[in-house]
């Protein structure tokens, strides 16, 4: 059964499109279970009606029949979400007769649903002529079959190439919304540009061409290059492989023949296809072929020739043939967008970024964050290669894209923008005021930060300290350990540009989904795994270095703090102040003048929340990780998309956890503070107050409107709201509180980060 199923899999997989992939499914599902039908009925929601899009076995004549949702034995697999099977369908009470399928021949009956994301997309049956009980063995493939089909409709309706498309007129439907994680919070209405990766082909938009020759001409410039590198490196190899493997490379440059791939883009191009979407089309149909081979050795040919497009396309991007327009309102649209690809983007024309893949600490989202342009990423439902130059709205703070956007939704979303910007406008004159609630109860508001474009912007924001400077950025952006003299003339930018008010330096938190380029941490569960503090102190070579970095860096300002992430045991700060120990001391006799910087730690894991207090009488300050801590109480990746809807900081727990930690802190008279995404939410802001913070840390962007928020409420009004929020029994029903809370000071919905749908 394996073998049959993965058979399946694999030539489906390779299908060029997705009617392609049913049309192989019903011919192999029927084959491999000696079946007399193997159908497929796709769910169209706005007719609620099953439409029969692939057959083998029925009349050919019923391809594109429709069935009532509520009626038949289809539609009863759909609302049942399980398989159904029958000796003989013809007696059970759901059964309908429908003529144009000439089924009135069939009795035995299997039907599993199509379910992706908890929505029925259709239904996978086959039928028998006489009575037949299909096997435990034989529902089980089915359901796994259906459930790989699952992920191919949704990932052909994500690409542009569903089937459901042209029916159901979706290109019509409004507010249509895609959910992806939020990277970096704000509002932008704008036009999609997509921007293809150097050499990534999937997402090569097609595009028609101007100059049909002027591309042939390009295409033959990359291709000799690619032709001339692969030369070289196969004359290399040839002399330390001395084997066969370089044959390897005949076999490439045979590839490249006129006569082959080549010819064939240059056919393409002619017809009116640009360069790169030409050799897109060819090198797909030719991996197509490849991929479906039994022998495994052609079937690795695939792979050489997707790797030759690639370079090729590579050649061509740096030709320059990717002839980008940027509208005064531009989304950056990417698979995986990059750093470089934001700095294509002219600054004042770059509106959001969305990218399909990606991280919270890819080198774009901190970019991102630094610049304030609201990201979403990782929402893999994005059908973006069909929308270039399409309206869409990003909401950054809630990880949503929203396309054909009614006239109240728009309007809704422009009003956020407008008083967006009107923060940015009030930001110079709120810079110098306190953060101090109208029943003049004040808190600080500090800036997180990465990147030294930070320090001004922050200032100008009005921080008033640093609450959270993330040092392994600049280590990311590297390709080695950078050397303690590097790190001082870093961390001095920020120290400097910061001094008299403090700087908080968290140690080098690796680990997780922070990787560096030059030293990879490979694990199977790296959340749970070699993290931050336990990295470091497991490597003395290099926390010293950055300690004595720190301290250097300090000297004449003395506003530094060092903060540890990921500290699960109390022995842990007892060895990394040993180690502060002994770098000070080592400072010291080199010379330097300066104070032993007070040492804090982070709560970001559940066990310490527990022990906040005998923490809290270790050291000088401590800061909450809520990212994390959610993330760890929770137990949702932060960083998934697939359960984003889960991870939640308003959930009553979390805020449990959160009150349990400033209570310990206040017992033992130590400053507390937070500098997860939380602080930067008006609504966790005012929470967080209530519940006795001292410092809130957040990202620039959001230090004007915080302030603004805090300005305008009452501290008794923020009590108030906690007491009822810690009363509710989800993140929901705190949600409501906080947003009627809200409301009164006249605060929109969207402004919030964490207040997910
Ligand atoms: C956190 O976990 O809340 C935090 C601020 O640290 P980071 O986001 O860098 O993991
Ligand atoms: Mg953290």
């Amino acid at each position: 059964m394996l073998n049959s199923i993965r058979k399946i899999i694999q030539s489906v997989n390779a299908a060029k499109d997705l009617q392609t992939a049913l049309d192989l499914i019903v011919h192999q599902v029927r084959r491999s279970m000696r079946a007399d039908v193997c159908s497929v009925y796709l769910h169209f929601p706005q007719t609620n009606n099953f439409i029969l899009m692939a057959t083998e076995g029925l009349n050919q004549a019923a391809l594109k029949i429709a069935l009532s949702a509520d009626q038949g034995l289809v539609g009863l697999v759909a609302s049942r979400s399980e398989p159904i099977n029958l000796e003989d369908a013809a007696s059970h009470p759901n059964y309908r007769y429908i003529e144009a399928t000439g089924e009135e021949q069939f009795c035995g009956f299997l039907g599993v649903p199509i379910i992706h994301h908890r929505k029925v997309l259709g239904t996978l049956i086959i039928q028998q002529r006489c009575k037949r009980s299909f096997t435990e063995d034989e529902e089980a493939l089915l359901i796994t079959t259906s459930a790989q089909l699952a992920g191919i409709i949704a990932h052909a309706e994500a690409t542009g190439g569903g089937l459901r498309r042209d029916v159901l007129a979706d290109d019509q439907s409004i507010n249509i919304v895609y959910t992806g994680v939020s990277r970096s919070g704000g509002v932008a209405i704008g036009q999609v540009v997509i921007m293809a990766p150097p050499a990534d082909l999937e997402t090569v938009p097609d595009r028609p061409c101007v100059d049909p020759e002027q591309e042939v001409a390009a295409f033959q410039i990359a291709l000799n290059a690619v032709r001339r590198k692969i030369k070289v490196v196969g004359r290399t190899l040839a002399r330390i492989l001395k084997g066969q493997e370089h044959e390897l490379f005949e076999v490439y440059m045979r590839m490249l023949d006129d006569n082959a791939l080549a010819g064939e883009v240059i056919q393409h191009i002619r017809q009116g296809q640009w360069a790169q979407g030409a050799l897109r089309r060819v090198v797909e149909v030719h991996v197509t072929a490849f991929e479906i081979m039994d022998d495994p050795y052609l079937r690795e040919r695939a792979t050489d020739i997707r790797d030759l497009g690639r370079r090729v396309l590579a050649e061509l991007q740096q030709s320059g043939t990717q002839h980008l327009e940027f509208p005064a309102s531009t989304v950056l649209v990417a698979q995986e967008a990059s750093a470089a690809m934001l700095g294509e983007v002219p600054p004042h024309k770059l509106k959001a970024i969305v990218s399909i893949t990606g991280s919270s600490n890819s080198h774009a989202a901190i970019l991102a964050r630094s610049m304030g342009i609201p990201t979403v990423m990782g929402a893999v439902d994005f059908p973006y290669t069909r929308l270039e130059g399409k309206e869409v709205i990003i909401d950054g703070y809630n990880g949503h894209i929203y396309r054909n956007a009614s006239h109240e939704l728009r309007q809704h979303y422009q009003k956020i923008v407008a008083e967006e910007a009107s923060f940015v406008k009030e930001a110079t004159a709120l810079r110098d005021l306190p953060a101090m609630t109208l029943d003049q109860r004040s808190i600080s508001l500090f800036v997180n930060t990465s990147l030294p474009l930070d320090v001004p912007r922050s200032l100008d924001k009005g921080a008033e300290g640093v609450g959270l400077y993330r040092t392994e950025v600049p280590f990311m952006l590297k390709e080695h350990f950078p050397s303690e003299q590097e790190q001082v003339s870093c961390y001095r930018i920020y120290l400097q540009g910061f001094a008299p008010r403090p700087v908080i330096m968290r140690t080098l938190d690796i680990g997780g989904d922070k990787s560096l380029p030059y030293f990879p941490i490979e694990e199977d569960n790296p959340f749970l795994g070699w993290r931050g503090i336990r990295v470091t102190l497991d490597h003395p070579e290099i926390l010293l270095v950055q300690l004595r970095a720190m301290l250097k860096a300090s000297a004449g300002f003395n506003n530094l703090r060092i903060m540890l992430p990921m500290i699960t045991h109390i022995a842990e700060i007892e060895e990394a102040r040993h180690w502060l120990d002994q770098a000070y001391t080592e400072v010291i006799d080199e010379g330097y003048e300066l104070q032993r910087p007070p040492i804090g730690v982070m709560i970001e894991i559940p066990a310490t929340v527990y022990q906040a207090r005998q923490i809290a009488k270790k050291v000088d300050f401590i800061s909450v990780g809520s990212n994390d801590l959610t993330q760890y109480l929770l137990a949702v990746d932060r960083d998934n998309a697939q359960v984003a809807e889960l991870y939640h900081a308003y959930h009553p727990v979390v805020l449990a956890a959160l009150q349990h930690v400033a209570l310990a802190a206040k017992s033992v008279r130590i400053p507390v503070s937070i500098c997860g995404e939380l602080a930067g939410d008006p609504g966790g802001a005012l929470l967080l107050i209530a519940m006795g913070y001292d410092i809130l840390s957040m990202n620039s962007v959001n230090i004007p409107r915080i302030k603004s928020v805090i300005r305008n409420m009452h501290f008794s009004q923020a009590k108030t709201m906690l007491k009822l929020a810690m009363q509710q029994q989800d993140a929901s029903g705190v949600k409501k509180i906080v947003q009627q809370t809200l409301h009164k000071v006249g605060i929109t919905q969207a402004h919030s980060f964490v207040m997910r749908d």
